[in-house]
């Protein structure tokens, strides 16, 4: 545990907490996480990764540093036959988090997830899953963890099962628990989401709310209609991907131009756009939510965007985008530099200008 302003303490106070999450994608972006198996062993083979990563987030804005033990479970690990890393994966995740944590004075956040294995209505699954929860919450609460995330729960009982877990391990640690909606309005084992995230709220979770899944447009229904039954603080991470009324999940994204799907491969392609990620953390202040972030396909120049909507000064504030200095996009644009734009832009050359938004300076 650290020294900082805790958790229930900042949402007490009416505070904004911002938690950088989506390790696992931008990780892939990156190099390090093999799509198919997602999982986290660039933990152990390459931790300077995850480590510059976490200081990314941390500089663009983050108030929490979450431990990358996504997939860090036994059932996940033993699909690479590498079971037996599973403990010194989450430990060294956990120090990894807690050293940056600590460096910049943010809180550090354990993980838990979907396992991919759940099935509901099955005991003997259920207590499969409940032993691999017991057990990460164990290594989280060993490595100083200040508080646990479980997040992209499809089904409301595998949620349920580690709030409990969380409940009983985790040495008195909050629970943050999300879950992650898809193209219903409901979870995969029928409860519609704002119902489940109200017994998850009922049952003790310190912040319920939506993570994954949708990106903000299509998650921003859901988290009103969460906003008229859940009492507590709400949570709302919606991946920065473009998620239409046609196309609700991200998962069900098709490309532009081939109409072919998007994921699992490609949903780089359908990154929102800055005014987008600015429009929604607007949007999710005045409906009152206190616990911000972006999942898949976050990066640290788009999480800046939410801070700086936050009102925040994050460190990496400096470099947000202003073209007004542009050597094409400025003021001082000589005949030859509009002949460039001309060149570059075509049609679009008068729009760039005079939104000063242009794709590069
Ligand atoms: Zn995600």
């Amino acid at each position: 545990m650290s020294a900082v302003k805790g958790l229930k303490e900042r949402l007490r106070d009416g505070e904004t907490i911002l938690c950088a999450e989506g390790y696992m994608w931008e990780l892939e972006r990156r190099g390090f996480v093999k799509l198919g198996e997602y999982t986290p062993e660039v933990v152990l083979d390459f931790p300077e990764r995850v480590i510059a990563l976490h200081e990314e987030f941390v500089l663009a804005g983050s108030d929490v540093v979450q431990a990358y033990t996504y997939f860090g479970h036994r059932e996940k690990l033993r699909s690479i036959d590498r079971e037996e890393d599973c403990k010194s994966v989450n430990l060294k995740a956990l120090k990894m988090a807690r050293d940056v944590a600590d460096k910049y004075g943010k809180l550090m956040a354990g993980g838990l997830s979907n396992t991919t294995v759940f099935e509901p209505d099955d005991p003997d699954i259920a207590g499969k899953v409940a032993e691999m929860f017991k057990e990460q919450v164990g290594w989280a609460v060993e490595g100083g963890a200040d508080y646990m995330i479980g997040e992209t729960f499809n089904d409301f009982q595998e949620a349920k099962l580690a709030l409990e877990a969380i409940k009983k391990y985790g040495n008195g640690m909050p629970a943050v628990i999300t879950l992650v909606p898809y193209t219903e309005d409901r979870t995969t084992d029928d409860v519609p989401i704002e119902e489940a995230l109200k017994r998850l709220e009922e049952l003790g979770a310190d912040v319920v709310g939506l993570n994954c899944g949708r990106g903000p447009l299509t998650m921003m229904p859901l988290l009103v209609k969460a906003r008229a039954v859940c009492k507590g603080p709400l949570a709302a991470i919606p991946n920065p991907l473009r998620t239409t009324e046609e196309q609700k999940s991200f998962q069900s994204l098709r490309d532009p131009i081939s109409g072919k799907p998007l994921y699992p491969s490609n949903m780089t392609t359908a990154i929102c756009h800055r005014e987008e990620i600015q429009q929604f953390t607007q949007d999710a202040l005045k409906l009152g939510i206190q616990y911000l972030g972006l999942c898949c396909c976050n990066s640290p120049s788009l999480f800046r965007e939410m801070a700086l909507t936050c009102g925040r000064d994050p460190v990496l504030g400096k470099f947000s985008p202003d073209h007004s200095k542009s050597y094409l996009f400025g003021k001082t644009t000589k005949p030859h530099r509009e002949k460039i734009r001309s060149f570059m832009c075509g049609d679009a050359k008068d729009i760039y200008i005079s939104s000063n938004t242009g794709p590069m300076s």
